[in-house]
């Protein structure tokens, strides 16, 4: 799960990193009541869950609380990466003397958290690991033992020379390293981080993302979701229990085990076709799981073809075959439905088809050829 900046702002200033403080604003008259409670020179920020808000001008200074209604009237409503902008956080300008990057995720290849540092921090950080990798230092952590005194000093040697900051990054690395881990991250960044030209060093910007399977153990993070900020068919496939992953393609693809789910996929590519969705309706499927995945495969635009592909192991072919047919009484799907159900109370399941007009496959070979053929004259 993602989360907003002024809420990864809240774990980082809990684990005592120095962060400047600030509020959200859902309007531009709270925005500008904001700023004038910070002294007026402030930053608008959009809150979104992705990066690059500066270069997309998700990020304004202002130097008065008039110039930050502006800025909050401008970027609310905005859209960033194709997310809309409902909240701003409005925090106090700081005078930047120079700006890093300080990142922790999980490397799965060496099964670790790992740190990435880089003194060329900011907006560019990504050009920087394409142009120059060599302005970016790597540092596996042995969860073990956690992050040890002399990597911290290994980094921040790094990043600066005056043994004043070097102490400052130091520290800010450990307090980094435990909100990672305390609150099941699978990245925490930092990036800018910042020298003042008092030299102080601080965060002004925190992106976090959190393990969802450590989600039931932290509930306070967990009432960090804002259903606002993601895509509509996300939040109801979570509240129907359903793995769904939107992609780009017309084949909408529903299917029963996140394994047949890939392999699904990779036939509906092998065939010449683009799946428009991953979509695993998951072992027991009752008929209203069904319902609520040809409501979320229905409301996408581009899908031109509905595939269903059963194994009925838990999950019961008749089951499906119910969700089909009652699905097709709620709701208008225009898009024809191919399915393809093999495996337990099959038998039923094709009479409960037929009855209801409906023909089924038993192979996948064959009903993924039908189904992208489909898709491709349609
Ligand atoms: P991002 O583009 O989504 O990563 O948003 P950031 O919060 O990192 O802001 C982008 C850039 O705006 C930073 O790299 C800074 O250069 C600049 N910026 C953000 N906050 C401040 C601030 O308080 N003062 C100044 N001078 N620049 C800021
Ligand atoms: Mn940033």
């Amino acid at each position: 799960m993602d989360i907003h900046e002024y809420q990864a702002k809240e774990l980082f200033r809990k684990a005592g990193i120095p962060v400047p403080p600030g509020d959200v604003a859902r309007t531009a008259d709270e925005a500008e009541a904001l700023a004038r409670a910070l002294g007026g020179s402030v930053v608008v920020k959009a809150q979104v869950h992705t990066g690059g808000r500066g270069k997309a001008g998700g990020v304004k200074l202002a130097s008065s609380a008039e110039e930050a209604r502006e800025h909050a009237e401008a970027i609310l409503g905005m859209e960033i990466n194709g997310l809309t902008v409902h909240k701003v956080l409005v925090t106090p300008a700081e005078d930047i003397a120079s700006e890093a990057y300080v990142g922790v995720l999980v490397d799965r290849k060496k099964q670790s958290a790992t740190f990435m540092v880089s003194p060329e921090g900011g907006v560019d950080i990504e050009q920087v690991a394409e142009d120059n990798p060599d302005a970016i230092l790597k540092m596996p952590i042995d969860p073990r033992y956690g992050l040890l005194p002399h990597q911290a000093y290994r980094m921040s040697t790094f990043l600066y020379d005056d043994p004043k900051l070097v102490k400052q990054a130091s520290k800010i690395m450990g307090q980094l390293y435990r909100a990672f881990n305390e609150n099941s991250c699978s990245l925490a960044e930092i990036n800018p981080l910042i020298v003042t030209p008092d030299d102080e060093v601080k965060a002004i910007d925190a992106k976090v993302t959190i393990d969802d399977n450590a989600l039931p153990r932290l509930p306070e993070v967990e009432a960090y979701r804002d259903t606002d900020a993601e895509p509509p068919s996300e939040t109801k496939a979570r509240e129907a229990s359903l793995s769904f992953v939107k992609l780009d393609g017309n084949v909408g693809c529903c299917v029963n085990g996140a394994g047949l789910a890939m392999a699904t996929m990779d036939l509906v590519k092998y065939y010449g076709g683009d799946p428009a969705n991953f979509l695993d309706i998951g072992g027991s499927s009752n008929p209203e799981k069904v319902i609520a995945a040809l409501e979320i495969i229905t409301a996408d635009p581009n899908v031109k073809v509905i595939l269903f592909n059963i194994f009925g192991g838990i999950t019961r072919c008749d089951d499906v075959a119910n969700g089909i047919v009652e699905a097709t009484k709620q709701i208008d799907i225009e898009p024809p439905i191919y399915i393809r159900l093999t495996g337990t109370n099959e038998d039923e399941a094709l009479q409960i088809l037929k009855d209801a007009g409906f023909s089924a496959y038993t192979s996948m070979d064959e009903v993924v050829e039908t189904a992208v053929n489909f898709a491709a004259q349609a």
